[in-house]
C-alpha cells in the first residue's frame, strides 16, 4: 500500500534531507496506522457479531458446534478451519482433546466446520427450531 508519492509531496523544513526516504518512512507510519485501524473495525464487527443477530443476543441463540466425543480424533482440524476462533485445544490428564471453547463466536447457520470433520463428529442445533427461536425473541423484543 503506497499512499504518499515523492512527485506530490514536499516536505517543509526536510528540504536538505532525501524526501525519497521521509517518504518512505512516513508511508510505513501510516500504513501501520490504517492497517491498526483496520484491525480494530474488523475486530468490532466479530465483537458485535459475537454479542448479537438481527438484534437478538447472541447468547440466547442456541447455534454452536457439538462434538461428539465417541467420534472426535482430536484430529484438530476443525480447530485450523474455524476462522472465528470458536474451538480450542485442551490438555486433560496429559492427553489433547477438541473443545467448543467459543461457542458464541460461531457464525449463526454455518455448518462449515460440519463438512470438513472427517470424523463426522460436529453437529449443530435444527436450523428451523433455530429461526423459530429467533423470530419469537425478535417479536418479544429480545
Ligand atoms: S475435526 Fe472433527 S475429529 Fe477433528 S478435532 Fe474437530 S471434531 Fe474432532
Ligand atoms: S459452524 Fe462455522 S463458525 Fe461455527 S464453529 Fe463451525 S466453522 Fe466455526
Amino acid at each position: 500500500m503506497k499512499i504518499l508519492a515523492l512527485k506530490r509531496v514536499r516536505l517543509v523544513g526536510f528540504e536538505g534531507i532525501n524526501q525519497h526516504y521521509i517518504c518512505k518512512y512516513l508511508n510505513i507510519v501510516i500504513n501501520t496506522a490504517v492497517i491498526q485501524h483496520i484491525k480494530e473495525k474488523v475486530q468490532g464487527e466479530r465483537r458485535m457479531a459475537e454479542e448479537s443477530y438481527h438484534g437478538v443476543p447472541r447468547n440466547k441463540i442456541p447455534w454452536d458446534p457439538k462434538i461428539d466425543y465417541e467420534k472426535c480424533t482430536s484430529c484438530g482440524k476443525c480447530i485450523d478451519f474455524c476462522h472465528v476462533k470458536a474451538f480450542a485445544s485442551e490438555e486433560t490428564s496429559g492427553k489433547k482433546r477438541t473443545v467448543v471453547k467459543n461457542p458464541n463466536a460461531c457464525i449463526v447457520f454455518c455448518r462449515g466446520c460440519e463438512d470438513i470433520c472427517p470424523a463426522g463428529a460436529i453437529t449443530h442445533h435444527s436450523e428451523v427450531e433455530t429461526r423459530k427461536i429467533i423470530r419469537k425473541l425478535q417479536k418479544a423484543g429480545a
